[in-house]
């Protein structure tokens, strides 16, 4: 399914954005990045802390070469650029083509994706460096698609992601996999093994904490209690039956479980 495309008047592509982060530790490992937030998700999940971020409207859209010349500026402060959202792959041709110009540069590029668009995802693999791909429970297309809050299309849903995979494992890039933990959702062995099992060739697999709050996509969410990072370090054991590199995110900190 192609991204969505937006051009200027003079066919100039465009990305339609939230903020842009000029500098962070945290999000490109081991390296200072800037951080954009692209604007727009196809997805509704519960737990989602984006708020209007999500919805693609109200937002500006400005072309590549905006966004070349801000992080050009930065260069000496930061080696990498990181996009996130929202989902940065909605915006197919637009974030192809500024991942081309900013590799060209010299920038490393982390992508931040659902893998709900397998083909902009092919596309831009050869311009980037290391992808983060959520997962979000096992591989049945109702139970992902009532967690992703997308129940109009289950099956359709199920096989981009399962097509983003199979992208992803034969791509020569870092590969990160993650599943935020959701008590009475997805906090069960089985389903952290399902999960896993598909992602063997993970560089690593994370875990991380869902946190409660006000402001998340559906409201229902904001009363499920936190999950103990002891709760984690037991899934995290069974995710170490398919992938070697398990990491567990909670409580602040990030722990590899040996
Ligand atoms: S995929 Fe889900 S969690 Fe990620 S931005 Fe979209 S709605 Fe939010």
């Amino acid at each position: 399914m192609p991204g969505k495309r937006l051009e200027g008047g003079n066919g100039a592509l465009k990305l339609r954005f939230g903020s842009i982060v000029s500098f962070s530790k945290t999000e490109y490992p081991g390296k200072a990045a800037a951080v954009v937030l692209t604007a727009g998700c196809p997805w509704k999940c519960g737990y989602c802390d984006a708020g209007p971020l999500v919805n693609a409207s109200g937002y500006a859209e400005e072309e590549t070469s905006f966004f070349v010349e801000f992080l050009r500026k930065n260069k000496e402060h930061i080696g990498s650029v990181v996009f996130t959202g929202g989902e940065p792959c909605m915006q197919g041709n637009a974030l192809v083509e500024l991942c081309k110009q900013l590799s060209q540069e010299g920038f490393k590029i982390k992508i931040d994706t659902c893998g709900y668009y397998p083909d902009s995802l092919r596309d831009l693999l050869p311009y980037v460096n290391y992808v983060a791909m959520d997962l979000k429970t096992r591989f049945n297309a109702e139970e992902y698609a009532k967690i992703a809050g997308f129940k109009s299309a289950p099956r359709t849903l199920l096989s981009q992601v399962l097509r983003s995979l199979a992208f992803l494992e034969k791509a020569r890039v870092l590969k990160e996999f993650r599943t935020t933990v959701i008590p009475g959702v997805n906090d069960f062995p089985d389903v952290i093994l399902d999960i896993t099992e598909q992602v063997k060739f993970a560089d690593v697999y994370a875990l991380q904490q869902f946190k409660p709050k006000e402001g998340l996509l559906d409201k229902a969410f904001e009363s499920i209690e936190m999950p103990s990072k002891d709760k984690l370090l037991k899934l995290a054991a069974v995710a170490k039956h398919n992938v070697s590199k398990v990491v567990v995110r909670a409580d602040g900190t990030e722990v590899e479980v040996r």
